[in-house]
């Protein structure tokens, strides 16, 4: 958690050429519990709002070479220092030189010799703004993390951290307008646990979610960046492979299904057999189907036939 202002020791930068000048806001400054830092000049100035982050500054109008409106003005322009409130301390009271502290970004003035209950009055006014800006800019980056995470809940499924349905859908949908338009391949890989709710009747769901969470993890880790494995249904997975024709998409679907077969899950041997295993339905756009919907039933009439030819399979021919 960021301090804030409204902590017990707010920082302000003293800016000035004098040094008793500086050594007088100093002192005072100190009795009220304040910590400063100084800078001689504006360049100073510049550097000090890198490493000290200073709570507000107290900025003299008259220093050679940079004087306090230019050093205003690009502290106004830095990231450290946009929203720090800035104080111009001016020998001069005259409204001229007031109304170009505020084109260059000042907040609030106050005129030497300084006046201790006036400072300390304008210095709290602008740090209890600096610390309401603070708070909303908190709000800000915490509500942009809860969007961030929000944006992720939604394209995700809880238990496997795969891709969720809808995600699926308009990914694959936006894969096949994309392969339509470059004339070039998405492959779809889908695939069902075999004798899932054999294992889980024999050992239980919670036991059976762990299965469901293994399996996520091991096709994520073994597809490509580009590729998008997706929670198709309760037991049912699917993968898209953009770019990519049949022959490299059944080499992808072999290499999942050992991948499964060889992979030691809990009790597996309780299965009818004696492994977890999956059977898999490959198809490829175009030829497999021309809209989302043919393109999908391809790959599900697919894996069907793996389950008809004995489970453990991998069928990426025919019945389309
Ligand atoms: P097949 O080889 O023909 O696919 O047989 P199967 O037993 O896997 O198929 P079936 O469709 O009869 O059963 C699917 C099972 O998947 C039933 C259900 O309990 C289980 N299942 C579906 N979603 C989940 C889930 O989110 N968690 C758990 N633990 N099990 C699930
Ligand atoms: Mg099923
Ligand atoms: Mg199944």
């Amino acid at each position: 958690m960021k301090e804030y202002a409204t902590n017990n020791h707010p920082k302000i930068l003293v800016v000035d050429d004098i040094p008793v000048n500086i050594q007088l806001l100093q002192a005072f400054l100190a009795t009220q519990n304040y910590k400063t830092f100084i800078a001689r000049n504006g360049e100073e100035a510049l550097r000090q709002v890198e490493n000290v982050e200073p709570d507000l500054i107290l900025l003299d109008v008259m220093m050679p070479k940079m004087n306090g409106f230019e050093t205003c003005r690009r502290l106004k322009l830095s990231d450290k220092a946009k929203y720090t409130p800035v104080i111009m301390v001016t020998a001069l009271n005259e409204i001229e030189s007031k109304i170009k502290g505020i084109e260059a970004g000042a907040d609030d003035f106050i005129s030497k010799p300084f006046n201790k209950l006036e400072l300390l009055a304008r210095v709290k006014s602008l740090l209890r703004v600096k610390t309401l800006h603070d708070q909303l800019q908190e709000k800000i980056s915490q509500l942009e993390r809860a969007k961030e995470r929000l944006r992720e809940l939604a394209v995700t499924d809880g238990l496997t951290g795969l891709a969720n349905y809808r995600h699926f859908k308009d990914v694959l949908n936006l894969e096949i307008r994309r392969a339509e338009r470059h004339k070039s391949l998405v492959s779809l890989i889908m695939f069902d646990i075999d004798f899932f709710k054999n294992y889980n009747d024999t050992h239980g769901h919670l036991a059976g979610d762990k299965v469901l969470q293994g399996i996520g993890t091991l096709v994520s880790n073994n597809i490509r960046k580009i590729d998008l494995a997706a929670r198709y249904g309760g037991e049912e997975f699917a993968v898209i492979l953009p770019n990519t024709g049949d022959a490299n998409a059944r080499f992808v679907a072999d290499k999942l299904r050992l991948l499964i077969e060889q992979h030691q899950f809990p009790f597996q041997d309780t299965q009818p057999n004696g492994n977890m295993t999956i059977s898999i339905g490959v198809a490829t756009y175009p030829a497999s189907g021309k809209t989302f919907e043919e393109f999908i039933s391809c790959a599900d009439k697919r894996l069907y036939k793996a389950k008809a030819a004995g489970r453990n399979t991998v069928v990426d021919k025919g019945g389309c």
